[in-house]
């Protein structure tokens, strides 16, 4: 498999960022400060200011950090927080587990983001709060979101899971809403060498709050075994911490290299008929967590792409409120996002895939769009 092109590539960027943090790693596992310490606090300082909001609280993960804001917003049961419908399932899952009732909105045809309108039509007299989700590394129309929010006296959560450093009429992703969660998986634009997550707000006394929730409930300043919330164990830890520290230090470079491999699939892509690209607003700078098109039968396209060692990945196959979990919050047919479900594709994207493997992908994408449907049996891929 001489043309393997694989779907991302996390051991390049541990190699790039390595020799910048061994120092400090090694001091942290030989100095025995494992949770919290020194590097959590500093990169929760870096990471605020770099999203261009008041504070960041480090946690265990982006699904944690969604639950633990909801909570401390004081989210719970008997409200309605909107989410859209083609997201991970972790936006929505985190609202059930607040307590709370989501309810799904569609997304734009266009971005496949949630819009003004998919939100409105989504609102009810019980609805408290909106998840905002940024998906595949674009912010939708927060101008048009906030002012629908604000007409209905709603909280606004951004999930910006997927948009480390994205960004709107120049502000950031995690500036915009009352709070916004983030994830340091692995294969995030930001990751950490293990789970992490962060939410950054510039309300003081949410930071604290989400703060208290993720380590007990214990307050600031409070006796080790004085709680004053039951809370959750969802803390950040030192050696994660160091190596976020390090990658922030990448971030607008690798960002860098995700956009200008974008630009290369778009200018070659624009002239196949057969694929649909998502559409990017000129007010969004686009950090492509995904690059995801859409193509008619893309099981096979993407099967044939797997025989000739292109990974691709679907994200997401099954939209939210379709899946047997949250299928009792479902309310009505959401007809963009169970369309798309079945089109779309996301290809190989990650700062050291280089210019040569996106037009191998995009050279083998015609290819198998051109094939005919052979009937033989279906893979697969992996
Ligand atoms: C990854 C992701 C999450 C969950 O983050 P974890 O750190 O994996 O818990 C939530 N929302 C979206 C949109 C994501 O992509």
């Amino acid at each position: 498999m001489a043309d393997h092109v694989p779907f991302t590539d996390l051991t390049a960027m541990t190699g790039e960022v390595w020799p910048s943090i061994e120092q400090d790693y090694l001091a942290c596992l030989r100095g025995g400060g494992y949770v919290g310490g020194r590097p959590v606090a500093s990169f929760e300082q870096e990471w605020s200011a770099y999203c261009g909001a008041g504070h960041a609280v480090g946690v265990g993960n982006g699904t944690d950090a969604l639950e633990l804001t909801l909570t401390a917003l004081g989210v719970g049961p008997g409200d309605e927080v909107v989410v859209p419908a083609n997201t991970f399932i972790a936006t929505a899952a985190a609202v059930v587990r607040a307590g709370a009732i989501p309810r799904f909105a569609d997304v734009s045809d266009d971005t496949l983001l949630m819009t003004p309108d998919t939100l409105s039509e989504a609102l009810t007299p019980r609805t408290r709060a909106v998840i905002v989700v940024h998906l595949f590394g674009q912010v939708p129309d927060m101008a048009g979101l906030l002012a629908v929010a604000a007409e209905a006296g709603i909280l606004v959560v951004e999930d910006a899971a997927q948009a480390h450093g994205a960004q709107w009429r120049g502000r950031r992703a995690g500036s915009f809403g009352d709070a916004a969660c983030f994830s340091f998986y692995p294969g995030k634009n930001l990751g950490a060498f293990g789970d992490a997550g962060a939410v950054v707000t510039s309300r003081p006394e949410l930071a604290d709050r989400v703060r208290a929730l993720a380590n007990h409930g214990r307050s600031h300043g409070a006796a080790h075994y004085e709680h004053d919330y039951l809370g959750t164990n969802s803390r950040l830890d030192a050696l994660q911490a160091i190596a976020l520290s390090g990658k922030l230090a990448r971030l607008d470079a690798w960002t860098q290299r995700r956009i200008a491999l974008a630009a290369r699939y778009r200018d070659v892509l624009s002239g196949a008929a057969d694929v649909r690209l998502t559409g990017v607003s000129p007010s969004a700078r686009h950090v492509y967590h995904l690059f995801t098109v859409r193509v008619a039968a893309r099981d096979r396209v993407r099967a044939e792409l797997a025989r000739r060692g292109i990974q691709t990945g679907v994200h997401y196959p099954v939209p939210c409120h379709m899946q047997p979990p949250l299928r009792r919050f479902a309310h009505r047919p959401l007809p963009v996002a169970e369309h798309a479900a079945g089109e779309l594709l996301s290809l190989p994207m990650f700062p050291h895939l280089t210019e040569g493997q996106v037009d191998l992908v995009c050279a083998a994408l015609s290819d198998a769009l051109r094939e005919p449907a052979d009937g033989s049996e279906l893979v697969d891929a992996p």
